[in-house]
């Protein structure tokens, strides 16, 4: 399945999961598209895929938040998000995943659960394992690793 089909299932259903939450209609839209770009998630074992375009775009704002979120001062902060950034580049390099292997798993859907927990609240928290679940069922690989 390619990524508009993947986008649009976890859009779908992240605008499902914000009407039962009662949420506005901008943070509708917003979660949708949140949910839509997480159900990107697990294609980042592709070199060409948007999921691995959208997450070079994001990284270094990603590394940025998670420093953010650990230290208040400016020279932490700098050093952690270039330290997170070099990370993600050898680590990328280094270890990438074949195509539709652990990314497409539970565990890594588990990874990505761990994660949401940390950072976001109930009902926040729902919304990228769901697009990321989204992912697995439409690709029919549901594998533990
Ligand atoms: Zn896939």
């Amino acid at each position: 399945m390619n990524y508009p089909e993947h986008f649009i299932i976890g859009f779908i259903l992240g605008i499902a999961l914000s009407f039962y939450f009662h949420f506005s209609i901008p943070n509708i839209l917003l979660w949708g598209a949140i949910t839509g770009m997480a159900a990107l998630l697990p294609d980042i074992d592709h070199p060409k895929s948007k999921g691995t375009q959208l997450l070079n775009m994001f990284v270094f704002v990603i590394c940025l938040f998670l420093s953010i979120s650990y230290f208040t001062n400016i020279f932490y902060i700098a050093g952690s998000t270039i330290i997170l950034y070099i990370l993600y580049i050898l680590l990328y390099t280094l270890f990438k995943p074949r195509h539709r292997g652990i990314t497409h798993s539970f565990f890594a859907l588990g990874v990505i659960t761990v994660i949401s927990l940390f950072y976001l609240k109930f009902p926040y928290l729902l919304f990228i394992p769901l697009g990321y679940l989204s992912h697995l069922f439409a690709d029919g690989v549901l594998k533990v690793i």
